[in-house]
Protein backbone atom coordinates (compact mmCIF):
# COMPACT_ATOMS: atom_id res chain seq x y z
CA UNK A 1 0.00 0.00 0.00
CA UNK A 2 1.37 3.07 -1.04
CA UNK A 3 1.43 5.94 1.64
CA UNK A 4 1.50 9.79 1.44
CA UNK A 5 4.69 11.00 2.58
CA UNK A 6 6.35 13.40 4.52
CA UNK A 7 9.95 14.81 3.34
CA UNK A 8 12.03 16.79 6.05
CA UNK A 9 13.52 20.11 5.59
CA UNK A 10 17.78 19.12 5.21
CA UNK A 11 19.22 18.25 8.32
CA UNK A 12 16.31 18.10 10.24
CA UNK A 13 16.12 13.80 10.80
CA UNK A 14 18.77 13.98 13.54
CA UNK A 15 15.83 13.10 16.21
CA UNK A 16 14.00 10.54 14.07
CA UNK A 17 17.80 9.02 13.20
CA UNK A 18 17.41 8.49 17.35
CA UNK A 19 14.06 7.21 17.55
CA UNK A 20 12.31 10.26 18.96
CA UNK A 21 8.84 9.21 17.84
CA UNK A 22 7.60 12.54 17.39
CA UNK A 23 7.98 15.00 13.75
CA UNK A 24 7.53 18.74 14.80
CA UNK A 25 6.06 20.74 12.18
CA UNK A 26 9.07 22.82 11.86
CA UNK A 27 11.05 19.98 10.40
CA UNK A 28 8.21 19.29 7.78
CA UNK A 29 9.73 20.55 4.09
CA UNK A 30 6.23 19.27 2.79
CA UNK A 31 3.28 16.57 3.21
CA UNK A 32 2.98 14.69 -0.85
CA UNK A 33 -0.63 13.53 -1.41
CA UNK A 34 -1.43 16.01 1.20
CA UNK A 35 -2.35 13.87 3.86
CA UNK A 36 -5.57 14.10 6.18
CA UNK A 37 -5.79 14.58 9.91
CA UNK A 38 -4.77 10.61 11.49
CA UNK A 39 -3.52 9.71 8.00
CA UNK A 40 -0.66 6.72 8.60
CA UNK A 41 2.28 8.36 6.81
CA UNK A 42 6.05 7.28 5.79
CA UNK A 43 8.99 9.91 6.63
CA UNK A 44 11.62 10.67 4.61
CA UNK A 45 14.91 13.08 4.78
CA UNK A 46 15.13 15.44 2.26
CA UNK A 47 16.72 13.75 0.03
CA UNK A 48 14.27 10.85 -0.24
CA UNK A 49 15.88 7.88 2.49
CA UNK A 50 12.78 6.38 4.84
CA UNK A 51 13.37 7.33 8.28
CA UNK A 52 10.10 6.04 10.20
CA UNK A 53 6.51 5.71 9.51
CA UNK A 54 3.69 6.90 11.94
CA UNK A 55 0.21 8.93 12.01
CA UNK A 56 -0.31 12.48 10.73
CA UNK A 57 -2.20 15.24 12.17
CA UNK A 58 -2.45 19.15 11.96
CA UNK A 59 -0.77 20.23 15.02
CA UNK A 60 2.19 20.97 16.46
CA UNK A 61 3.17 17.72 16.12
CA UNK A 62 2.75 16.60 12.75
CA UNK A 63 3.88 13.11 12.91
CA UNK A 64 3.82 10.42 15.98
CA UNK A 65 6.13 7.47 14.84
CA UNK A 66 4.79 3.95 15.90
CA UNK A 67 7.75 2.07 12.93
CA UNK A 68 11.12 3.22 12.19
CA UNK A 69 11.16 0.16 9.38
CA UNK A 70 9.07 0.05 6.71
CA UNK A 71 5.94 -1.34 7.25
CA UNK A 72 2.25 -1.94 5.62
CA UNK A 73 0.71 -1.43 8.85
CA UNK A 74 -1.88 -3.92 8.74
CA UNK A 75 -3.85 -5.64 11.58
CA UNK A 76 -0.83 -8.12 12.24
CA UNK A 77 1.29 -5.27 12.41
CA UNK A 78 -0.72 -3.86 15.72
CA UNK A 79 -1.77 -7.32 17.24
CA UNK A 80 2.64 -7.81 17.19
CA UNK A 81 2.62 -4.83 19.14
CA UNK A 82 0.21 -5.60 21.55
CA UNK A 83 1.78 -9.09 22.05
CA UNK A 84 5.47 -7.24 22.83
CA UNK A 85 4.11 -5.11 25.30
CA UNK A 86 2.14 -8.61 26.86
CA UNK A 87 5.49 -10.20 26.67
CA UNK A 88 6.95 -7.21 29.08
CA UNK A 89 4.41 -7.23 31.66
CA UNK A 90 5.07 -11.02 31.86
CA UNK A 91 8.43 -9.97 32.55
CA UNK A 92 7.74 -7.73 35.28
CA UNK A 93 5.43 -9.90 36.67
CA UNK A 94 2.51 -8.33 36.38
CA UNK A 95 0.24 -11.55 34.53
CA UNK A 96 -0.86 -14.37 36.33
CA UNK A 97 -0.06 -12.65 39.54
CA UNK A 98 -2.41 -13.99 42.62
CA UNK A 99 -1.96 -10.44 44.24
CA UNK A 100 -2.52 -7.29 41.49
CA UNK A 101 -4.53 -8.12 38.19
CA UNK A 102 -5.12 -4.78 37.16
CA UNK A 103 -2.36 -3.33 35.07
CA UNK A 104 -1.27 -0.84 32.46
CA UNK A 105 -0.82 -2.68 29.06
CA UNK A 106 -0.20 0.04 26.52
CA UNK A 107 1.79 2.97 27.87
CA UNK A 108 1.75 5.47 24.52
CA UNK A 109 5.79 6.01 23.44
CA UNK A 110 6.64 3.67 25.95
CA UNK A 111 4.95 0.93 23.92
CA UNK A 112 5.93 2.17 20.60
CA UNK A 113 2.55 3.03 20.17
CA UNK A 114 2.07 7.14 20.49
CA UNK A 115 -1.25 8.19 21.07
CA UNK A 116 -3.28 5.23 23.04
CA UNK A 117 -3.24 3.47 26.23
CA UNK A 118 -4.83 0.24 27.40
CA UNK A 119 -5.07 -0.15 30.93
CA UNK A 120 -6.32 -3.83 31.65
CA UNK A 121 -9.27 -4.86 34.94
CA UNK A 122 -8.90 -7.92 35.37
CA UNK A 123 -10.91 -9.43 32.46
CA UNK A 124 -11.90 -6.03 31.28
CA UNK A 125 -9.54 -3.36 28.51
CA UNK A 126 -9.99 -0.26 28.75
CA UNK A 127 -8.67 1.90 25.19
CA UNK A 128 -8.27 5.12 25.22
CA UNK A 129 -7.07 7.27 22.34
CA UNK A 130 -5.11 10.36 22.41
CA UNK A 131 -5.07 10.44 18.63
CA UNK A 132 -7.31 10.20 15.42
CA UNK A 133 -4.72 8.30 14.08
CA UNK A 134 -5.02 5.45 16.96
CA UNK A 135 -8.96 5.85 17.35
CA UNK A 136 -9.20 4.31 13.44
CA UNK A 137 -7.02 1.52 14.60
CA UNK A 138 -8.98 0.75 17.52
CA UNK A 139 -10.64 -2.26 15.76
CA UNK A 140 -7.17 -4.14 14.92
CA UNK A 141 -6.47 -3.38 18.83
CA UNK A 142 -9.54 -5.30 19.80
CA UNK A 143 -8.07 -7.85 17.76
CA UNK A 144 -4.54 -8.09 19.34
CA UNK A 145 -6.55 -7.96 23.20
CA UNK A 146 -8.69 -10.93 21.87
CA UNK A 147 -5.90 -13.06 20.32
CA UNK A 148 -3.86 -11.85 23.72
CA UNK A 149 -6.37 -13.01 26.35
CA UNK A 150 -8.91 -15.04 24.62
CA UNK A 151 -12.27 -16.63 26.40
CA UNK A 152 -10.89 -14.62 29.88
CA UNK A 153 -11.57 -11.24 28.01
CA UNK A 154 -14.98 -10.19 28.92
CA UNK A 155 -15.19 -6.54 27.94
CA UNK A 156 -13.59 -4.11 25.54
CA UNK A 157 -14.38 0.03 26.59
CA UNK A 158 -13.19 2.62 24.32
CA UNK A 159 -12.73 5.64 26.86
CA UNK A 160 -11.67 8.17 24.32
CA UNK A 161 -14.62 11.08 24.27
CA UNK A 162 -12.38 13.57 26.57
CA UNK A 163 -8.90 12.57 25.12
CA UNK A 164 -10.72 13.04 21.28
CA UNK A 165 -12.36 16.18 22.56
CA UNK A 166 -9.27 18.12 23.09
CA UNK A 167 -7.50 16.75 19.82
CA UNK A 168 -10.68 18.64 18.14
CA UNK A 169 -12.50 15.01 17.24
CA UNK A 170 -15.90 16.03 19.23
CA UNK A 171 -17.57 13.08 17.86
CA UNK A 172 -16.23 10.15 19.79
CA UNK A 173 -18.40 9.16 22.17
CA UNK A 174 -17.61 6.68 24.50
CA UNK A 175 -18.24 2.83 23.67
CA UNK A 176 -18.47 -0.72 24.56
CA UNK A 177 -16.15 -2.42 21.29
CA UNK A 178 -17.33 -5.56 22.53
CA UNK A 179 -18.87 -6.87 26.10
CA UNK A 180 -21.24 -4.64 28.56
CA UNK A 181 -18.98 -5.19 31.74
CA UNK A 182 -19.05 -1.65 32.98
CA UNK A 183 -17.57 -1.61 36.79
CA UNK A 184 -15.30 -4.42 38.34
CA UNK A 185 -13.72 -4.90 41.82
CA UNK A 186 -10.11 -5.67 40.95
CA UNK A 187 -7.07 -6.65 43.71
CA UNK A 188 -3.84 -4.91 43.81
CA UNK A 189 -1.36 -6.08 46.07
CA UNK A 190 -4.29 -8.00 47.67
CA UNK A 191 -6.83 -5.09 48.50
CA UNK A 192 -9.82 -4.74 46.68
CA UNK A 193 -10.68 -1.67 44.46
CA UNK A 194 -13.77 -0.97 42.96
CA UNK A 195 -13.31 0.32 39.82
CA UNK A 196 -15.99 1.74 36.97
CA UNK A 197 -14.89 3.23 33.83
CA UNK A 198 -17.89 4.38 32.68
CA UNK A 199 -18.58 6.80 35.59
CA UNK A 200 -15.15 6.94 37.03
CA UNK A 201 -11.83 9.37 35.89
CA UNK A 202 -9.36 8.79 33.26
CA UNK A 203 -9.95 5.09 32.45
CA UNK A 204 -11.29 4.43 35.86
CA UNK A 205 -8.50 3.90 38.04
CA UNK A 206 -4.88 5.30 38.39
CA UNK A 207 -2.48 2.42 38.08
CA UNK A 208 0.71 4.82 37.95
CA UNK A 209 1.06 5.08 41.93
CA UNK A 210 0.57 1.45 42.24
CA UNK A 211 4.77 1.19 43.97
CA UNK A 212 4.16 4.27 45.36
CA UNK A 213 1.19 3.31 47.40
CA UNK A 214 2.79 0.11 48.49
CA UNK A 215 5.74 2.18 49.88
CA UNK A 216 3.54 4.41 51.93
CA UNK A 217 2.07 1.20 53.13
CA UNK A 218 5.07 0.69 55.21
CA UNK A 219 5.24 4.38 56.76
CA UNK A 220 1.84 4.02 58.15
CA UNK A 221 1.58 1.76 60.84
CA UNK A 222 0.14 3.66 64.05
CA UNK A 223 -0.11 6.86 62.24
CA UNK A 224 -2.47 9.47 61.70
CA UNK A 225 -2.73 10.01 57.80
CA UNK A 226 -4.20 12.39 55.04
CA UNK A 227 -4.64 11.62 51.46
CA UNK A 228 -5.77 14.50 50.02
CA UNK A 229 -6.66 14.29 46.13
CA UNK A 230 -7.79 10.87 47.39
CA UNK A 231 -9.66 9.60 44.35
CA UNK A 232 -11.25 6.53 44.93
CA UNK A 233 -8.91 6.25 47.84
CA UNK A 234 -5.75 4.12 46.84
CA UNK A 235 -3.11 5.36 48.93
CA UNK A 236 -5.67 5.27 51.78
CA UNK A 237 -6.54 1.66 51.49
CA UNK A 238 -2.87 1.21 51.57
CA UNK A 239 -2.32 3.09 54.64
CA UNK A 240 -5.16 1.18 56.81
CA UNK A 241 -3.46 -1.99 55.22
CA UNK A 242 -0.32 -1.09 56.77
CA UNK A 243 -1.70 -0.22 60.48
CA UNK A 244 -2.83 3.46 60.24
CA UNK A 245 -4.51 4.53 63.16
CA UNK A 246 -7.13 6.80 61.23
CA UNK A 247 -6.97 8.27 57.79
CA UNK A 248 -9.04 11.39 55.93
CA UNK A 249 -9.36 11.09 52.31
CA UNK A 250 -9.93 14.11 51.06
CA UNK A 251 -11.27 15.06 47.33
CA UNK A 252 -13.59 17.79 45.77
CA UNK A 253 -15.48 14.88 43.64
CA UNK A 254 -18.50 13.57 44.77
CA UNK A 255 -17.95 10.28 43.00
CA UNK A 256 -14.35 10.06 44.22
CA UNK A 257 -16.29 9.98 47.31
CA UNK A 258 -18.65 7.32 47.16
CA UNK A 259 -15.93 4.97 45.52
CA UNK A 260 -13.27 5.83 48.32
CA UNK A 261 -16.32 5.06 50.60
CA UNK A 262 -17.29 1.73 49.20
CA UNK A 263 -13.45 1.13 48.95
CA UNK A 264 -13.36 1.33 52.84
CA UNK A 265 -15.77 -0.76 52.92
CA UNK A 266 -14.47 -3.69 50.50
CA UNK A 267 -11.26 -3.94 52.91
CA UNK A 268 -13.65 -3.57 56.02
CA UNK A 269 -11.63 -0.02 56.97
CA UNK A 270 -14.32 2.23 57.16
CA UNK A 271 -14.45 2.46 60.79
CA UNK A 272 -10.38 3.99 60.49
CA UNK A 273 -11.30 5.94 57.59
CA UNK A 274 -13.33 9.31 56.90
CA UNK A 275 -13.63 11.09 53.76
CA UNK A 276 -14.30 14.86 53.39
CA UNK A 277 -15.36 16.31 50.84
CA UNK A 278 -13.60 19.42 50.08
CA UNK A 279 -11.03 21.44 48.08
CA UNK A 280 -7.70 20.26 49.44
CA UNK A 281 -6.22 23.63 49.47
CA UNK A 282 -9.17 25.08 51.79
CA UNK A 283 -8.81 22.30 53.47
CA UNK A 284 -4.90 22.27 54.11
CA UNK A 285 -5.26 25.75 55.05
CA UNK A 286 -7.72 26.27 57.61
CA UNK A 287 -7.67 22.91 59.55
CA UNK A 288 -6.58 22.52 62.61
CA UNK A 289 -5.58 18.67 62.65
CA UNK A 290 -1.97 18.25 62.41
CA UNK A 291 -0.70 14.53 60.80
CA UNK A 292 1.91 12.11 60.99
CA UNK A 293 1.77 11.42 57.08
CA UNK A 294 0.12 13.14 54.23
CA UNK A 295 -0.28 12.58 50.60
CA UNK A 296 -0.47 15.37 48.12
CA UNK A 297 -1.15 13.90 44.66
CA UNK A 298 -3.18 16.79 42.68
CA UNK A 299 -4.23 16.30 39.48
CA UNK A 300 -1.34 18.22 36.83
CA UNK A 301 -1.90 21.56 37.43
CA UNK A 302 -0.23 22.68 34.10
CA UNK A 303 -0.91 20.51 31.04
CA UNK A 304 0.98 23.06 28.31
CA UNK A 305 4.51 24.93 28.75
CA UNK A 306 1.92 28.06 28.45
CA UNK A 307 0.57 27.63 32.02
CA UNK A 308 3.67 26.24 33.50
CA UNK A 309 3.90 29.66 35.80
CA UNK A 310 0.56 29.52 37.31
CA UNK A 311 1.43 25.81 37.61
CA UNK A 312 4.63 26.43 39.87
CA UNK A 313 2.72 28.96 42.02
CA UNK A 314 -0.02 26.07 42.60
CA UNK A 315 2.48 23.32 43.59
CA UNK A 316 4.95 25.64 45.58
CA UNK A 317 1.53 27.30 48.25
CA UNK A 318 0.15 23.31 48.26
CA UNK A 319 3.47 22.18 49.52
CA UNK A 320 4.15 24.59 51.88
CA UNK A 321 0.63 23.88 53.41
CA UNK A 322 1.00 20.16 53.26
CA UNK A 323 4.25 20.47 55.27
CA UNK A 324 3.19 22.96 57.68
CA UNK A 325 0.21 20.03 58.19
CA UNK A 326 2.83 17.96 59.64
CA UNK A 327 3.94 16.74 62.72
CA UNK A 328 7.64 16.99 63.88
CA UNK A 329 9.31 13.57 62.56
CA UNK A 330 6.08 13.51 60.45
CA UNK A 331 6.89 12.33 56.62
CA UNK A 332 5.15 13.38 53.62
CA UNK A 333 4.33 11.82 50.22
CA UNK A 334 4.04 14.79 47.66
CA UNK A 335 3.89 14.08 43.80
CA UNK A 336 3.44 16.20 40.43
CA UNK A 337 1.89 14.40 37.27
CA UNK A 338 2.42 17.40 34.93
CA UNK A 339 4.78 16.33 32.75
CA UNK A 340 5.90 20.05 31.44
CA UNK A 341 7.36 20.18 35.53
CA UNK A 342 10.31 18.36 35.14
CA UNK A 343 12.12 16.14 38.03
CA UNK A 344 14.31 18.92 38.88
CA UNK A 345 11.85 21.45 38.26
CA UNK A 346 9.52 19.96 41.08
CA UNK A 347 12.28 19.24 43.44
CA UNK A 348 13.18 23.19 43.25
CA UNK A 349 9.29 24.56 43.90
CA UNK A 350 9.02 21.54 47.26
CA UNK A 351 12.51 23.01 48.02
CA UNK A 352 10.96 26.57 48.20
CA UNK A 353 7.52 25.79 49.68
CA UNK A 354 10.04 23.66 52.86
CA UNK A 355 11.77 27.35 52.77
CA UNK A 356 8.25 29.05 53.30
CA UNK A 357 6.99 26.48 55.78
CA UNK A 358 9.98 27.27 58.13
CA UNK A 359 10.72 23.86 58.05
CA UNK A 360 14.02 20.79 58.30
CA UNK A 361 12.82 19.01 55.26
CA UNK A 362 14.82 15.81 54.00
CA UNK A 363 14.71 13.63 51.20
CA UNK A 364 14.28 9.88 51.96
CA UNK A 365 12.93 8.44 48.60
CA UNK A 366 12.51 9.88 44.78
CA UNK A 367 9.75 7.99 43.43
CA UNK A 368 8.41 7.65 39.68
CA UNK A 369 5.54 5.81 37.76
CA UNK A 370 5.21 2.31 37.91
CA UNK A 371 7.30 0.05 35.36
CA UNK A 372 3.90 -0.75 33.47
CA UNK A 373 4.28 2.64 32.61
CA UNK A 374 7.83 2.62 30.84
CA UNK A 375 9.60 5.54 29.40
CA UNK A 376 11.31 4.97 26.19
CA UNK A 377 15.02 6.56 26.67
CA UNK A 378 14.79 8.03 23.36
CA UNK A 379 11.29 10.08 24.82
CA UNK A 380 12.03 11.47 28.19
CA UNK A 381 8.59 13.39 27.55
CA UNK A 382 7.37 9.61 28.71
CA UNK A 383 8.48 10.38 32.36
CA UNK A 384 5.52 12.36 34.07
CA UNK A 385 4.97 11.28 37.25
CA UNK A 386 7.44 12.17 40.10
CA UNK A 387 7.59 12.02 43.74
CA UNK A 388 9.68 12.53 46.58
CA UNK A 389 9.11 11.17 50.35
CA UNK A 390 10.22 13.97 52.46
CA UNK A 391 11.15 13.42 56.35
CA UNK A 392 9.83 16.54 57.90
CA UNK A 393 11.01 17.91 61.14
N1 LIG B 1 -4.13 9.69 44.37
C1 LIG B 1 -5.18 9.17 43.55
C2 LIG B 1 -5.30 9.86 42.20
C3 LIG B 1 -5.52 11.35 42.27
S1 LIG B 1 -6.19 12.02 40.82
C4 LIG B 1 -5.01 7.66 43.41
O1 LIG B 1 -3.95 7.11 43.81
O2 LIG B 1 -5.88 7.01 42.86
C5 LIG B 1 -6.54 13.63 41.29
C6 LIG B 1 -7.82 13.82 42.11
O3 LIG B 1 -7.85 15.19 42.54
C7 LIG B 1 -9.13 13.60 41.39
O4 LIG B 1 -9.87 12.62 42.07
C8 LIG B 1 -9.87 14.96 41.45
O5 LIG B 1 -11.26 14.82 41.69
C9 LIG B 1 -9.22 15.60 42.63
N2 LIG B 1 -9.19 17.08 42.67
C10 LIG B 1 -8.95 17.94 41.67
N3 LIG B 1 -8.88 19.21 42.13
C11 LIG B 1 -9.10 19.14 43.47
C12 LIG B 1 -9.11 20.10 44.53
N4 LIG B 1 -8.91 21.40 44.29
N5 LIG B 1 -9.32 19.67 45.79
C13 LIG B 1 -9.52 18.35 46.06
N6 LIG B 1 -9.50 17.40 45.11
C14 LIG B 1 -9.30 17.79 43.83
Amino acid sequence: MAFSRIILNPKKERSLKLYHPWVFSGAVGKAEGNPAEGEIVEVFTHDEQYLATGHFHNGSIKVRIFSFEQTDAAESFWIKKLEAAFEFRKTIGLVDNKHTNAYRLIHGEGDGLPGVIIDIYDTVAVIQTHTLGMHRVKTFLASGLKKIYGERLETIYDKSSDTMAKQGAAAVTNDFIFGSLQEKIVRENDLKFMVNWVEGQKTGFFLDQRENRELLGKYSNGKKVLNTFSYSGGFSMYALKGGAQSVHSIDSSKKAAALAEQNAALNGYSEKHTFILSDAFDYLKHTQEKYDLIILDPPAFAKHLSAVDNAMVGYRNLNTEGIKNIEPGGILFTFSCSQVIDRGLFRKLVFQAAAQAKRNVRIIHQLSQGPDHPISIYHPEGEYLKGLVLLVD
